[in-house]
């Protein structure tokens, strides 16, 4: 497996000229993530965010007159797709130049006239995507949902040996900050179920996968090369109706109880920013099995999961009439999920399915051990039994219409800049 090595663009003392680079923000210099942002009469185009600004990719690769550079700035219009295609190369190249020119207060005058102020962008949907695709690698939260409906067998026995998901909906993946309009379906009552809004509307708290070159149709990624098909990261929140599905995902899983919308972060944090990172896979119990050979590479047990925390905040729109500001409601580490990103690429393509460039994955819910480690509504208030208290005195069993939900998660290391992957967050509309 080839993760990208630790080099200069990790030197946690580098400093940067650019706009709020040096601040406790999530974009240092040594992040560099990337965006699809327009302005004003420009349409989407490929950006790299740092600090306060974000470096118009296309227009500067034009500027620099040369042929290899000519041809990367045509990947650069509209989403990402065409530059995450292009896979790691370019695009650890094109890290390490950006790095030196943001380092170096000569060089300032080359990349200033192509910087952007974030505040004057808007940010896009990252890819245009194809296919959405949600795995159930978070294993605290598969057995503790699993224990509040399934209570003599949390855990389904097929769950240690193979990577599960469902097929999401690409149609309705939508960009941190677009608004969530709460979904009508059928709902569990008696004598029959009724259509209706549902009541019991809930988050989950999962990371982006992005697909960058995939693989063609018949030709499955080994696991060893799983890594190099990972453009990079992003946080994903799977809304889910959890009325709805309880009523509809017996047999064939959930369909419209999570396909009315799924938001993602606007910025794909590469492998090379969260190099510094990167963490063993879970280890296993004495009684689970090995990952079958298809999905075990030393390497990426090794190396190949992410140390990330994960932070939700909550804000009712009470709360923010009366000023109050956003609550952590829960906190936990993506050291819990029981699959790796290549582990998740291999299975995926094993018999053949094909990913193509911008595909989404989403890792499944990342919830840990504790109660306050869930990663759902679900899980924070024991399906109801327990509401969440928020400052205003309002309680919360599930989302109710003009809540916000906001999804963090940074990496910290001692001895590395802590960096992070921006947020994720959606109002719930009526
Ligand atoms: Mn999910």
């Amino acid at each position: 497996m080839s993760l990208p090595p630790l080099d200069e663009t990790h030197d946690r003392h580098a400093t940067s000229w650019a706009p709020g680079a040096d601040g406790s923000g999530p974009f240092p210099v040594q992040n560099l993530p990337f965006c699809c942002f327009s302005t004003g009469d420009l349409g989407p185009r490929a950006g790299v965010a740092v600090g306060d600004v974000i470096v118009d990719l296309g227009a500067w690769l034009a500027a620099c007159d040369s042929p290899q550079d000519a041809a990367l700035a045509d990947l650069c219009e509209g989403p990402l797709n065409a530059l995450l295609a292009a896979g790691a190369e370019p695009r650890r190249a094109l890290r390490r130049r950006l790095f030196a020119l943001l380092t170096d207060p000569g060089a300032r005058g080359e990349l200033e006239p192509f910087l952007v102020p974030a505040a004057e962008a808007e940010l896009h949907l990252p890819c245009e995507v194809g296919d959405y695709t949600d795995f159930y690698a978070g294993i605290h939260h598969a057995r503790r949902v699993g224990r509040l409906f399934r209570p003599d067998s949390p855990l389904p026995p097929n769950y240690p040996w193979v990577p599960l998901a469902y097929h999401g909906r690409a149609s309705t993946v939508v960009v941190s900050g677009t608004p969530v309009t709460r979904p009508w379906g059928q709902i569990p009552d008696t004598p029959g179920p009724r259509f209706g809004p549902t009541a019991r509307l809930d988050f989950e708290f999962e990371l982006a996968i992005w697909i960058g070159p995939g693989n063609p149709h018949g030709r499955p990624i080994p696991i060893a090369e799983a890594a190099d098909h990972v453009a990079g990261f992003g946080i994903l929140n799977d809304w889910s109706a959890r009325d709805i599905q309880a009523w509809e995902y017996q047999p064939l899983g959930p369909f419209l109880a999570k396909s009315f919308a799924t938001s993602v972060s606007a910025f794909v944090v590469t492998p090379e920013a969260l190099a510094p990172f990167r963490a063993a896979a879970l280890p296993r119990g004495p009684d689970d099995p090995l990952p079958l050979p298809y999905l075990a590479d030393p390497a990426d047990q090794t190396a190949g999961g992410l140390d990330l925390v994960l932070e939700t905040y909550l804000s009712s729109r009470r709360m923010r009439a009366e000023g109050v500001p956003d609550v952590r409601i829960a906190r936990t580490t993506s050291r819990h999920l029981w699959w790796t990103p290549a582990q998740l690429v291999a299975h995926h393509t094993s018999n053949g399915c094909q990913l193509r460039p911008g595909d989404l994955l989403g890792t499944g819910t990342i919830s840990g051990p504790e109660p306050d480690e869930g990663g759902s509504l679900l899980e924070l208030a024991e399906a109801g039994a327990r509401p969440i208290a928020l400052p205003t005195g309002e309680t919360r069993a599930f989302l109710e219409d003009g809540d916000r939900v906001r999804l963090v998660a940074s990496a910290q290391r001692p001895g590395f800049r802590s960096i992070g992957l921006g947020e994720c967050w959606g109002e719930v509309v009526g």
